[in-house]
């Protein structure tokens, strides 16, 4: 048995129940629940606790996907990606037991400082790329991410959140007061999709981090589609930002998605190696 498969194998020994923990303060609000601070009562270890309510689960129809995207976070073990240590149930709710990103959200960080210095940026960026490329080895797809989906732990690494209901979400997104920001031409035009969706993400997150305001705002859903289909992109002469940072947005920032770079490429980009910090850690 590979260790690997052990580890899911004692995930699945260990049976869980809310008496394993005590609960502390509410950390956040999410579609489906309620996220809480609490304590293994056993080691004292921290945790976030997950609850999400069957009934939400059952009215969108999500009951298999949820499943398969807890076993399959269950499963990665990447310095980047939030752990899922285990997870039960009663008759109402689904509790899931995930690291605790100590900092919060990286959104929350963003707006406060409005923008991220070159280093902070590609540091995340640096981040996100070697988590995806975990994910691709490992044959996991489709992971979009999503800018609320990004957490900082307590050394300010970077963390990518639930992987859940990305389908569901994005339909959501959509439909109601969501955004197309993130979201790759052929995304938005409801086109066949693979990888590389999630490298235009990696371009428009890199010009918000250092711009303060993703690359095609505007100020209707239809002005943004129309911006995101033409790649209407400019970089504003303020703040002041390096040429390479530049170059590594307009090569991600590609319509075709074949012709962006690749994960690999933008690991070996001078501005990633010039300014990513190696440990992933972050001071803000
Ligand atoms: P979610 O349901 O995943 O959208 O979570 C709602 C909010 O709870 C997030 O936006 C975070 O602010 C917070 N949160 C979720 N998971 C964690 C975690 N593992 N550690 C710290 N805060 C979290």
């Amino acid at each position: 048995m590979d260790t690997k498969t052990a580890e899911r194998e004692d995930n699945r020994k260990r049976e869980w129940s809310l008496q394993d923990f005590e609960i502390g303060r509410p950390l956040g609000k999410g579609k489906f629940g309620r996220v809480y601070l609490v304590r293994e009562v056993e080691s004292k270890h921290p945790v976030a606790l997950k609850i999400i309510f069957k009934e939400q689960i059952e009215k969108y129809k999500i009951q298999h996907q949820l499943r398969r995207e807890m076993e399959i976070q269950s499963s990665l073990r990447h310095p980047n990606i939030l752990r899922l240590y285990g997870w039960f149930h009663d008759d109402e709710r689904i509790f899931l037991i995930l690291e605790y990103a100590h900092r919060g959200e990286l959104y929350r960080e963003l707006r406060k400082h409005r923008r991220f210095t070159e280093q902070q940026a590609a540091t995340y960026i640096a981040s996100l790329t070697n988590a995806l490329a975990y994910c691709h080895e490992n044959h996991v797809i489709h992971r979009d991410i999503k800018p609320e989906n990004l957490l900082l732990d307590h050394e300010g690494r970077l963390k990518i959140g639930d992987f859940g209901w990305s389908v569901q979400s994005r339909s959501k997104r959509h439909t109601m007061c969501g955004t197309l920001d993130y979201l790759a031409p052929e995304m938005v035009e409801n086109k066949e999709h693979d990888y590389a969706v999630d490298n235009w993400t990696l371009g428009i997150l890199c010009y918000e981090f250092l711009y303060g305001a993703p690359p095609f705002e505007a100020e209707s859903q239809k002005d943004t589609f129309r911006r995101i289909m033409k790649v209407d992109l400019s970089f504003p002469s303020a703040p002041s930002i390096s040429a390479e940072a530049k170059h590594l947005i307009s090569r991600l920032l590609v319509k075709d998605s074949s012709k962006r770079l690749s994960l690999q490429k933008i690991m070996e980009h001078p501005w990633i190696i010039k300014n990513a910090n190696p440990r992933g850690t972050c001071d803000i």
